[in-house]
């Protein structure tokens, strides 16, 4: 760690206690902190026009020497307006600053500059003006205008002409970071040495060279990534599992059992895992498929057969709902079987057996666990807490992995963990991982995909639905609720501010309530309380309500096969396997089920993203339509945090993934403790412990 970085910010000449404060609320307080915050975009103001072309409405920088400044009351509003006189060689233009009588000050007649704003007609006059332009001394390096000019993310009280000053200050401290990149790798894929790449991303020359700076800091975090990844799981290999047997005959009983036969996908990846679970090695496998394809009744069988064998196992969701849904419809499968199924999430605790449900306290369900030789564990990440202790886990299932974090996952595993032995672990998903990102993302990881869904569903009819159709779109929507249908409708997450959905939930619904005032509606955002949500999801799923109006943020993987309708509001906001997936809770049922989705805007590309969920046959086509299509800060429905939780790299830089697995796999080949590359090995102890830097 270099001492130089360490210093206080307030070593900078121009940072005195009170800036310091602000940027301390930014987390800013070294050298090194001031370094890694970085930009959140650029403003454009390369252009310079001459004060002929100024065109109204339009903003635009101009070279100019102040020809008059001066200071004056407005007589309308008793403002404080500061207003200047600035010529070029083509002519003149006004400029107009509010509430800044220092300015005066700083701008001085004769001054020559750059000036950035927004050409306005004076109110009155007509003549042309600038308003409150942003200024600079022309000379030398702008940091202002004149140039890309960084905008950085602040809450603080602290101008953006503030924090510009005090990161081009910063910039002088860049010497003293240490390249952690072996030169050769460096040479061999044309990166930026880093401190050059921070210096192009506070203040980039070009965008080409912002580009190259960008893909340097996308590299660093990928191919630690990878080297954390790969050293983790030459871990795991070395771990032993304990081998389950494969016991034909039972699973065949099993199977019998059911009311319905196995698709040719669900019985493909039953057999690779009961294979797996045959091997001493532990079992990593995740099975893939969308909703509805059956998923549950695969890592079921392979809990049988792993409870036969005298061991628990674990299934964790990671909701409540599914887990009660789970904890149903799994204690349905083993009613014949003398095996308990229990329940275990904030708000139950349950127990069943031979079909039979029983209510347990908390303490009598902790006791249990630490009895029984073999049972089956449902829970939510209740199953975290201390008290939940378990003995002899022979296999572990996460549903939707990729809601939890980490170190939950890695919590749960643990738990299950004795001294000698690792459970078998399966990960169940309805995101389309792309199986070339899983691979990359996951070299030890086996893919199991189940891409059709059971026979006997009538595919759902998709429509896009424009804006000034939208009446017209509830009109039939009712008469699908007249029949004694019920509809889901999609509230559009507008504001990032509303990230729980409430206001735009409410607002939906209050209007749907006009539309509909002769149907029971319901209403599920993220501020309710878990109880509040599955009442409101039980009156539905019991039909006591005809409309139900959720956002995405809200799980409503709840299986209603009365549900016929989904409306997806802001269809455009959505990933578009999102969308496939939301698609996915109508349709399950005997009747005719319709897609409704609703843009609140249409341009080209969002008309092409829709159509092609309208056409999608699955949700992988999607997902690699995704990877292709997807724009930045589209990242939404592939695969949030948990999975990937990138600062600078995405889903899109699938090629970057790969390269930097081929690397990190050279690297610790050669030599796995990193010990001839000792500043890249620090670097990675550090992040791993979670410090910066
Ligand atoms: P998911 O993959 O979304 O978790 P589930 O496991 O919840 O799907 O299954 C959805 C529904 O399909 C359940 O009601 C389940 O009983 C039913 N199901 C599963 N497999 C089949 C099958 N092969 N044939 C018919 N229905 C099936
Ligand atoms: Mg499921």
């Amino acid at each position: 760690m270099n001492a130089k970085l360490q210093l206080p910010i307030t070593a900078l000449t121009g940072i005195g206690p009170t800036i310091a404060k602000r940027l301390e609320r930014l987390e800013i307080r070294t050298m090194e902190d001031l370094l890694w915050h970085l930009p959140f975009r650029y403003d454009d103001l390369r252009e310079t026009s001459q004060i002929v072309n100024a065109r109204i409405g339009q903003t635009m920088t101009f070279e100019a020497e102040v020809e008059l400044i001066a200071n004056r009351q407005s007589s309308r509003k008793k403002m404080q307006l500061t207003e200047a006189l600035l010529r070029d060689e083509s002519g003149t233009i006004a400029a107009v600053w509010f509430h800044q009588p220092f300015l005066t000050k700083t701008i001085r007649v004769g001054d020559r500059m750059m000036f950035s704003g927004k050409v306005q007609a004076a109110y009155g006059t007509g003549t042309l003006q600038l308003v409150a332009p942003t200024y600079e001394r022309a000379k030398g390096t702008t940091l202002h205008v004149g140039r890309l000019v960084p905008i950085y993310p602040t809450t603080a009280n602290i101008t953006q002409k503030q924090l510009r000053a005090v990161h081009f200050a910063a910039l002088k401290y860049l010497d003293a970071l240490e390249e952690y990149v072996p030169e050769s790798i460096l040479a061999q894929e044309k990166l930026l040495p880093l401190a050059e790449a921070l210096r192009e991303l506070h203040f980039p020359a070009d965008e080409h060279q912002r580009d190259k700076a960008l893909e340097r800091l996308k590299f660093d975090e990928l191919l630690l990534f990878q080297l954390r990844r790969q050293q983790e799981e030459q871990k795991i290999v070395r771990q032993k599992a304990t081998p389950i047997p494969f016991d034909l005959e039972r699973v065949k009983q099993f199977l019998a059992t059911l009311p319905f036969t196995l698709t040719k996908g669900q019985k493909k990846a039953a057999w690779d895992i009961l294979q797996d679970l045959e091997k001493p090695e532990p079992m990593n496998r995740l099975l893939e498929g969308e909703v509805g394809s059956g998923k549950t009744v695969v890592a079921a069988l392979a809990a049988y057969q792993v409870m036969l064998h005298d061991f628990q196992v674990i299934l964790m969701a990671p909701t409540e709902i599914l887990a009660r849904q789970h904890f149903a419809s799994i204690a349905k499968m083993y009613a014949s079987y003398d095996v308990p199924v229990y329940l275990w999430t904030h708000g139950f605790h349950e127990h069943a057996i031979n079909g039979t449900v029983t209510h347990l306290t908390k303490n009598e369900l902790a006791a249990a666990l630490k009895e029984d030789k073999s049972c089956f564990v449902i829970g939510t990440h209740a199953l975290l807490e201390e008290q939940a202790e378990f003995r002899n886990v022979g296999l572990v299932v996460i549903d939707e992995q990729q809601r939890f974090g980490v170190g939950q996952r890695d919590l749960l595993h643990t738990k299950g963990k004795t001294s000698a032995r690792v459970p078998h672990f399966l990960s169940l998903t309805a995101t389309p991982i792309p199986r070339t990102l899983a691979l990359t993302l996951a070299g030890n990881l086996q893919l199991s995909i189940l891409s059709e869904l059971p026979h006997g569903r009538k595919p759902i009819t998709s429509r896009v639905v424009l804006p000034e159709e939208r009446e017209k779109l509830y009109v039939s929507v009712d008469k699908e609720l007249a029949v004694g249908r019920q509809a889901f409708v999609l509230a559009p997450l507008i504001e990032t501010s509303d990230k729980l959905g409430v206001a735009s939930a409410t607002a939906l619904e209050q209007e749907l309530r006009t539309l509909f005032p002769h149907r029971k509606l319901g209403l599920l955002h993220g501020r309710l309380s878990s109880e509040e949500k599955d009442h409101v999801l039980t009156a539905f799923a019991q039909q006591k309500l005809d409309l139900l109006v959720a956002t995405a943020v809200v799980e409503v993987g709840i299986d209603v096969p009365n549900a016929t309708v989904m409306v997806i509001e802001g269809a455009e906001r959505f990933g578009l396997s999102q969308l496939h997936q939301l698609r996915g809770r109508v349709g399950r049922g005997e009747h005719q089920s319709y897609c409704y989705l609703l843009p609140s805007r249409m341009t080209p590309l969002v008309r092409k993203r829709l159509d092609a969920v309208v056409r999608a046959k699955n949700g992988f086509e999607l997902a690699e339509l995704d990877l292709q299509l997807r724009g930045p800060g589209d990242l939404v429905g592939i695969v949030q945090s948990g999975f990937l939780d990138f600062q600078f790299a995405s889903l899109g830089d699938s090629a970057l993934m790969q390269k930097t697995s081929v690397i990190a796999r050279s690297l610790l080949e050669k030599d796995p403790q990193l010990h001839s590359v000792p500043a890249l090995r620090q670097k990675l102890d550090m992040a791993q412990t979670g410090h910066k830097e």
